[in-house]
């Protein structure tokens, strides 16, 4: 049978793209919900048929330990949750899929690997886009020389936030403001397409336009990682203005770029050489389709929790050097590449 999947957070990510992409799924199914508003445990049951049994609220979560209905649990909370949760479902014995970023500290991260090693589970992070065709054929022309050795990338990635979700500005809930929820997407493009870790890392905060929304969290921030062969990558996002989303990169006989890049569909590539005829897919059903099979087949995932982590402790050193205005060393980052 396909893999029984529990959603954990009904919010908008949960309701507007990953049930209905469970839908299309072949390796695994909705099976069951965890929630905190019974009006809509009523609605999820009649939409999706799902039985009773397989409803938990956030009180009676550890229960699920005893539904072999449930194999994945898929954490889909606000990011400061993101650890409980996950500790939580390695106890109760289930697989993990958990949200983008993986933790707001690394010290989190490394405590959601280890209950997950200790549970002898599988755990990855909702990094949707490793399994979407143009940013695979991104990681391909960057990784394998195609047009030489990258020595530029350039990333934008951001929106005018309009405090529909305020977790989002809390510094409590979110962990931080846009670097995390979608700068992280820069950070990621730029490391699979150069196939690297950086050594280092510099950055700027961008001006507050609304001091009482980021008031605990930054409006934008732009940032350059410095790789060891001595290419850069220029990134930059924002909560504050609707940024045209974008990865590029340039090597040396050709370049590469994704515009727009990092929506859940949409997505358009060309090169050098032309544009990239390439279709777009359901990313959240072949991301959770592709982490199914990996269960079944006992197979490493492509996105597991130490890149979770490496991206934590990135980020981590991006607010450090924006923090400072120093450059940040980045030696000590977990070196996991997900490999073209
Ligand atoms: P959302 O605010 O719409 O949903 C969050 C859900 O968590 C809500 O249903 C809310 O009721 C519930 N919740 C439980 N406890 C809560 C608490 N203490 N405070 C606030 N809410 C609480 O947010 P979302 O956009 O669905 O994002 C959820 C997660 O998914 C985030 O980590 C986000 O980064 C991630 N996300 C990923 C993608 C992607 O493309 N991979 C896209 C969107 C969101």
């Amino acid at each position: 049978r396909p893999l029984g999947v529990a959603l954990v957070g009904l919010g908008k990510y949960s309701t507007g793209l990953l049930a209905p992409a469970l839908q299309e799924t072949k390796w695994c199914r909705l099976a069951g919900i965890v929630t905190g508003t019974p009006a809509k445990a009523v609605q999820w049951q009649r939409q999706y048929n799902i039985p009773t049994q397989n409803v938990y609220n956030y009180q009676t979560f550890d229960r699920i330990i005893d539904n072999p209905a449930i194999d994945v649990v898929y954490v889909v909370l606000p990011n400061a949750l993101h650890a409980e949760y996950v500790v939580r479902a390695a106890q109760a014995g289930k697989h993990v899929i958990c949200e983008k970023p993986m933790a707001t500290t690394a010290a989190d991260a490394r405590r959601m690997i280890a209950a997950m090693q200790k549970a002898g589970k599988k755990l990855s992070i909702g990094y949707r886009l490793h399994f979407e065709p143009h940013h695979r054929e991104m990681m391909r022309l960057g990784q394998q020389e195609v047009f030489g050795p990258v020595k530029h990338l350039v990333a934008d990635n951001g929106f005018k936030f309009n405090n529909d979700t305020p977790w989002r500005v809390s510094k409590a809930l979110g962990g931080g403001g846009p670097l995390l929820d979608m700068g992280i997407y820069c950070l990621q493009g730029c490391l699979y397409t150069k196939g690297q870790v950086p050594v280092s890392v510099t950055a700027k905060f961008t001006a507050k336009p609304d001091p009482v929304l980021f008031k605990e969290v930054e409006a934008g921030v732009n940032w350059q990682l410095q790789f060891a062969d001595g290419a850069v990558a220029d990134c930059r996002t924002t909560y504050a203005e609707n940024m045209a989303s974008r990865l590029r990169a340039d090597a040396t006989t050709g370049w590469a770029e994704l515009a727009p890049a990092f929506g859940y569909g949409g997505i358009q590539g060309r090169t050098s050489q032309g544009v990239m005829n390439i279709h777009n897919v359901n990313q959240q059903a072949a991301q959770m389709d592709d982490f199914a099979a990996c269960i079944i087949n006992n197979k490493p995932t492509r996105v597991p929790g130490e890149m979770g982590l490496r991206d934590v402790q990135l980020l981590e050193a991006i607010y450090r050097a924006a923090e400072t205005g120093q450059k940040v060393s980045t030696k000590d980052v977990a070196l996991v590449l997900d490999k073209a």
